[in-house]
């Protein structure tokens, strides 16, 4: 029986060889620089060393949501070009700027923030711009007021504009091309007002894997480059993707119980013979989401057994009939389901919830740990 390390409660293995060959896979299938999105500390793998290992595998660039998370990068010694994409009301930009940080420009207030915060250097900038989401963005009539004075604030060496990007929706693939027709629109658009930088990107993901003409020779990859699927109906095995988290816990107590033994919080559910519970010292507090409850699994011994009862905050308990599971047995949530680990999609669905939601909320109290395979 596998065992986790000696004092080890609960743990996220991050398979950082993973990240890098994910990587390397999208760049292949694609033909297309990638912008690794390693936001909301890498889906949880980790921010820092999500981006080593993406930079490993080829990737040109960092993105992340925010500020904050570039320059906690930046800080950790990234010096890969990082674009930040959703700012605060009112932000300054210097320390942004001074960094080297590309600011993701969704407004004419932040573009003029954006020329206000350079000094030495000009402000780097990429212009996002709405195509139909719905999200934040440029808006349509906004466009040649916003490009003319980006042009003209480049002209004047206040700022650079790297690259031009949008969002998709993935609702369908109509709705993607429809959405991609007025991001070409809006790239002809900015070419007459005179911008027409290195970088243009509208795929993440779900339209780099789907949607070939989304590609623009850049694609901005989240949940791929974690071995991930986007889709509903394709497994990572299907995109030759290689999940890269391994969630488990050492089982921390077991014991035998007669029929009839209320379990957990409320007594969703009651023995039905004589079975050993086991604890799984992993709860919601960690990520092991509490609306799973009725219908997640997990695997201990090579054998995969149901929750029984309620996921408590710390902790949850599986019904293991008469098999011999000891205090110390390794249990895993979820894993690379090519190695007989369950798929995280489990734990999703029984969520109602997806794999992104999933990783990226495990809990600060798990201890991510790399591992070489
Ligand atoms: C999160 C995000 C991505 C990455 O999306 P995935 O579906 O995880 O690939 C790309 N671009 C933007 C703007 C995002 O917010």
């Amino acid at each position: 029986m596998t065992r986790l390390p000696a004092g080890t409660l609960r743990e996220a293995l991050i398979d950082t060889d993973a990240i890098a060959d994910n990587v390397r896979h999208v760049r292949r299938l694609t033909s297309s620089n990638v912008i690794a999105v390693v936001k909301a500390d890498g889906y949880g793998h980790g921010a820092v060393r999500s981006a080593v290992a993406a930079l490993a595998g080829g990737a040109s660039r960092i993105g992340v949501a925010d500020i904050g998370e570039a320059l906690a990068l930046r800080r950790a010694g990234i010096d890969a070009p990082i674009l930040a994409w959703l700012h605060a009301p009112g932000a300054s930009f210097t320390d942004a700027v001074a960094h080297g940080i590309e600011l993701g420009i969704s407004s004419m207030d932040q573009l003029v923030a954006a020329a206000a915060a350079s000094a030495a250097r000009p402000a780097l900038v990429q212009l996002k711009v709405e195509t139909g989401l719905g999200r934040n963005g440029l808006a349509a009539a906004d466009l040649p007021t916003v490009f003319a004075e980006a042009a003209r604030l480049e002209r004047i060496g206040r700022l650079r504009v790297v690259g031009i990007f949008s969002h998709l929706s993935n609702t369908s693939e109509a709705d993607d091309r429809a959405a991609l027709a007025r991001f070409h629109e809006t790239l002809a658009l900015a070419a007459r007002l005179g911008l027409t930088p290195p970088l243009t990107h509208i795929a993440a993901s779900h339209a780099a894997l789907a949607l070939p003409e989304a590609r623009l020779g850049c694609v901005r990859i989240g949940i791929a480059m974690y071995g991930l699927s986007p889709f509903p109906d394709r497994t990572s095995a299907d995109l030759g993707l290689r999940p890269a988290m391994t969630l488990r816990a050492a089982v921390a107590a077991v014991r035998r119980v007669p029929a009839g033994q209320g379990v957990s919080y409320g007594y969703t559910h009651r023995t039905s013979g004589e079975t050993t519970l086991a604890l799984v010292p992993l709860g919601y507090a960690d990520g092991a989401p509490r609306a799973a409850s009725g219908g997640a699994a997990v695997r201990i011994g090579g054998e995969t057994f149901p929750v029984a009862g309620r996921i408590a905050m710390d902790q949850f308990v599986v019904d293991v009939g008469d098999r011999p599971v000891a205090v110390g047995d390794e249990a895993v949530l979820f894993g690379d389901p090519t190695l007989g680990m369950p798929p995280v999609e489990a734990w999703a669905d029984a969520a109602g919830t997806i794999n992104y939601e999933i990783v990226t909320r495990i809990g600060p109290r798990v201890p991510r740990r790399e591992v070489a395979p």
